[in-house]
């Protein structure tokens, strides 16, 4: 497949890097390349940051109604090139085919749900204890956003910005990873083709370290978001510093799942496999530690594995895998360095552990279960973001909220058990932002945003808007 050459998407145009230097996409399911990208330098981010601040002065002049025209005729066109835009993501990325789709209707829904979000009033009249004021909370844009994605769904995380950003009434800058900048790129041409206003929206990549330190560092922007790793995140906030900005972060996580004796064991089962396998476990809600009760262990890794043995791996549509590559040689080495260390400090692979036989290319790893872990490895102690499970049995109760706690990212956990006394104790003990009980769901309008090293901030819901505006005060002397 190739995808041909992309340019940076600046000022309304679609224009070569002012360095003329190119980057080139590779499919981690084949290892070949599937498209060249114009490749940012210091003078395009410059360039990005002018044209961003011409376009919120006209994005913000709009009313919401010409804001949710625009919106609605750049969703028309992104659902006429749905199918360019999910092979675009199933080969920067190795995505299974099915996978795509939801990357695919996450930018339709945001760019639909955000609008009508915006139009149920968030000002607000205060009352006054005299009487003789009046209070208006009026909420506005806040400026130019400057947006860092991640790579592991390179459009949902891209229409988690956008939505909200644009609803707002914000111009945005947004740098997708050179992981899998295609499908932002693709989004740049289609910005181009329906003539958006000039500078509203702007779409370039380049080296992380030049660009993020232009980008953040500049005082133009009044929001930096990012979709990525706590030390990516610890970063970007320092190199914002130089003025006062919004920050909003959505970064690694370190779930655990915890089922205890009395839970719907297959549907436990089920559940924490998809969670797991889904996306090659390159996803930042997938459940790291799996604590289950001893005296359920047994059951659940015989029905666990047998889930992990049905997992089909490859690439390609014609296949029909149900888990795709990891994304680099890097992200397999980091996995195989994972699973040494465990079985170097006493850990037993009972499924998996190794590269599929006679797999000569692309980053494949086979689905892995793991037993007899301690905290000390680093299969426990960092995100793992790969497919492997870790089965840690546990005894007593409540109690095992404390290991579950005993991470410094606070993501998402997830919890079996029929016992509501159970549910409310540890779902009040948990410090994680989004919390599953007997089942997950993530949805556009449901916020989803990590606490602790996990995030500051939330993507999606009514609360995603909040981080694109500012309240003002207005209070007038009767
Ligand atoms: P990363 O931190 O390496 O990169 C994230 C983004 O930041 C990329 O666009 C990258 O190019 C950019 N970046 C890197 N260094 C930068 C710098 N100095 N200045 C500016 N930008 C910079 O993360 P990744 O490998 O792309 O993604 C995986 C991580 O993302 C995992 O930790 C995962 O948990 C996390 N993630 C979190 C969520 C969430 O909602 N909390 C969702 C998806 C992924």
């Amino acid at each position: 497949m190739d995808f041909g050459y992309h340019k940076l998407y600046i000022n309304g145009e679609l224009t070569e890097a002012a360095a003329g230097e190119k980057f080139t996409v590779v499919c981690p399911g084949t290892e070949e390349s599937v498209a060249d990208i114009a490749w940012a330098s210091s003078a395009d981010a410059e360039y990005a940051l002018k044209s961003a601040q011409r376009g919120f002065e006209l994005w913000s002049a709009l009313s919401l109604k010409e804001r949710t025209e625009w919106m609605h005729k750049l969703r028309a066109a992104v659902i006429e090139k749905q199918q360019l835009l999910r092979e675009s993501i199933m080969y920067e990325m190795g995505k299974t085919w099915e996978g795509t789709e939801e990357d695919y209707e996450t930018v339709i829904n945001a760019l639909q749900w955000y609008p009508e979000e915006m139009k149920r009033t968030r000002d607000q009249a205060l009352p006054d204890e005299d009487n003789t004021f009046s209070h208006q909370l009026v909420s506005q844009p806040a400026g130019v956003v400057v947006a860092y994605l991640a790579w592991n769904f390179p459009l949902l995380n891209l229409g988690f910005k956008l939505g909200p950003a644009l609803a707002a009434g914000c111009s945005l800058i947004i740098k997708p990873s050179p992981v899998s900048p295609l499908s932002a790129y693709l989004i740049g041409e289609i910005c181009y083709e329906i003539g958006l206003p000039p500078g509203v929206v702007n779409i370039l990549c380049g080296p992380d370290a030049e660009i993020g330190s232009n980008l953040s560092g500049s005082k133009i922007p009044r929001v930096i978001t990012m979709i990525g790793s706590s030390a990516t995140g610890r970063r970007v906030i320092a190199d914002s510093a130089t003025s006062i900005k919004k920050i909003s972060m959505e970064l690694g996580g370190n779930a655990p799942a915890m089922v205890f004796e009395d839970a719907d064991l297959d549907q436990a089962v089920q559940e924490i496999a998809a969670l797991k396998f889904g996306n090659t476990g390159q996803v930042c809600v997938s459940p790291n530690r799996i604590f289950i009760h001893k005296t359920i262990f047994n059951e659940f890794e015989e029905k666990f594995l047998e889930k992990a043995r049905a997992v089909r791996v490859g690439f390609g549509k014609a296949d029909k895998p149900t888990m795709g590559p990891l994304v680099n040689s890097q992200a397999r080495e980091r996995i195989q360095e994972m699973v040494a260390d465990a079985l170097e400090k006493g850990a037993e692979i009972i499924c998996g552990g190794k590269i599929p036989d006679g797999q000569t290319r692309g980053y494949f790893y086979e689905p892995t279960v793991i037993k007899n872990v301690t905290a000390e490895m680093r299969i426990v102690k960092e995100e793992v973001f790969g497919p492997i499970a870790t089965l840690i049995p546990f005894e007593g109760g409540e109690e095992i909220v404390e290991q579950a706690n005993d991470t410094e990212h606070g993501l998402a956990a997830y919890l079996y058990t029929r016992d509501v006394n159970r549910i409310r104790y540890i779902t009040e003990k948990l410090q994680f932002g989004d919390i599953m009980v007997n089942g997950f769901k993530y949805a556009i309008y449901l916020p989803h945003g990590g606490i602790k090293e996990s995030g500051v901030g939330k993507d999606c819901s009514h609360l995603a808007l909040d981080d694109y505006l500012v309240v003002k005060r207005i209070t007038i002397k009767h």
